[in-house]
């Protein structure tokens, strides 16, 4: 990257010397970020429907499929874990299976399928496993490009992955903040107050909760509780989506040496055949038959699949004969969200050293780069970690990095000028 010189340049601010981005709409294996309870007759139902097996042979986990814990590693590791007994339960040992995916889910339920005496193939597109568990070393520090956190640690099934790697952990404190607007929580704390109550909170968004016309600091905190956590925004949200899941116990815990480990220890010894895009799956009381590009064909007793909800809305998998209408309304019904980060690497530390998070109302376009983790404190390094969700994470996807540089780099400048 061309250092600035241009006059607007702030004399505190200096450039990053190392930038990652993700564009998790654009990952062709993904397709969004993760699903989101869109407003819906089917409410929350919608997830069981999703993780119904269809006829004895074919399954469905992934985080969409989970009703306690969805949209999270914890989710579908539980939905992964469910299919494989989902499918003990009905097939003999030493049958056959497939499993379609490698992340979270695919490796739960292989995993489990394996020790059980099962012959499982997990068939993954990418050259990696892990899915939306993705890291990557730079600078000698593990970025993570997908899952950061473990949300609610407490009697969470990822907490028991991290135990057994040894990995470090860190009680993540999102109150200890800079920069907050606390005028915005308070007004949206007034509008959103009761909507647990609310008497139609499947189908009414929660937009509605809101005035037509927010003000800034209205526009900004929701931002941060809606399209940063559920990346879907206001009006694509279910009021019923703020309540979804069992809850998890315990604060959410930031990993220091991030998810990789994780994914190993979960896969063990399991062997997993890279670069298999699936295309299509034939399924019937025989059997299933999953096709590959490429024109391989892989025959098992059952399939487990565990497609991204991005991937299930797009069609991307032909299913033969194709899916029952009610598993097509709840994938149709289903939110894919997006969020999307940007990893800016400094040669110093301009920001407050000590906090976990700063935060910022951008009075032009509040919600953009509204939410940064301080990497210095999580990992020592002078390193911003910055978010968007909803609309802003999708106009930025279309942007060229260099552009999402320049946009994240414009605001760290005026939050710091
Ligand atoms: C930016 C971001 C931040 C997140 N932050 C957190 C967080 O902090 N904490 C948390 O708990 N969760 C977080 N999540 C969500 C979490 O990452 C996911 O819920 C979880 O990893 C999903 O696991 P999965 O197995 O259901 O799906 P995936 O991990 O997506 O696994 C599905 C697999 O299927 C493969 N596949 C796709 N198409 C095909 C095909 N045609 N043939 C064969 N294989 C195919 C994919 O390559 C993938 O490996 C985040 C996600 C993102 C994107």
């Amino acid at each position: 990257m061309t250092p600035d010189h241009s006059p607007h340049a702030s004399p505190t601010v200096p450039e990053p010397v190392r930038y990652r981005r993700t564009s998790w709409s654009r990952d062709p294996y993904a397709l969004g970020s993760y699903s989101y309870l869109a407003p819906h007759r089917l409410g929350t139902s919608v997830r069981a429907r999703l993780a119904a097996p269809v006829g004895a042979r074919l399954h469905f986990a992934g985080e969409a499929t989970s009703s306690e814990a969805p949209a999270t590693t914890a989710g579908a590791l539980s939905s992964g874990r469910r299919a494989a007994e989902e499918v003990l339960r009905t097939g003999r040992r030493g049958q056959s299976v497939t499993v379609v995916g490698a992340g979270f889910a695919g490796l739960g339920c292989a995993r489990a399928l394996a020790d059980a005496g099962m012959a499982v193939t997990v068939l993954e597109a990418r050259d990696r496993v892990g899915g939306r568990a993705w890291t990557e070393w730079a600078e000698d520090m593990p970025v993570d490009l997908g899952a950061s956190w473990i949300h609610g640690h407490k009697g969470n099934p990822v907490t028991q992955l991290l135990k057994a790697t040894g990995g470090r952990r860190i009680e993540f404190d999102y109150d200890s903040v800079a920069g907050a607007d606390p005028a915005g929580y308070r007004e949206l704390e007034e509008y959103v107050e009761g909507m647990d109550e609310h008497p139609r909170a499947d189908t009414t968004p929660i937009s509605a909760l809101l005035p037509e016309n927010p003000s800034p600091a209205l526009r900004y905190a929701a931002n941060t509780v809606y399209a940063q956590e559920y990346a879907a925004e206001p009006h694509e949200l279910a009021i019923s989506a703020d309540e979804e899941g069992v809850g998890g116990r315990g604060g959410d815990l930031l990993l220091p040496d991030g998810y990789a480990g994780l994914v190993a220890h979960l896969r063990g010894d399991l062997r997993v055949r890279t670069g298999a895009v699936v295309t299509a799956v034939e399924h019937s009381d025989g059997g299933t038959v999953a096709h590959l590009a490429g024109g391989e064909s892989v025959p098992a007793d059952h399939c487990v699949v565990t497609l991204p909800i991005g991937l299930l809305k797009a069609g991307a998998v032909e299913f033969r004969p194709s899916l029952p209408e009610t598993k097509r309304e709840a994938i149709d019904a289903l939110g894919s969200g997006l969020l999307d980060k940007l990893w800016l690497w400094f040669p110093h530390v301009f920001w407050p050293a000590d906090v976990d998070v700063l935060e910022w109302s951008d009075p032009r376009d509040p919600g953009l780069w509204s939410w940064w983790l301080n990497g210095y404190k999580a990992f020592g390094r002078p390193v911003l970690l910055g978010f968007n969700g909803g609309d802003h994470a999708r106009s930025l996807a279309g942007e060229s990095d260099e552009a999402v540089v320049a946009s994240a780099m414009d605001a760290l400048r005026r939050m710091h000028a």
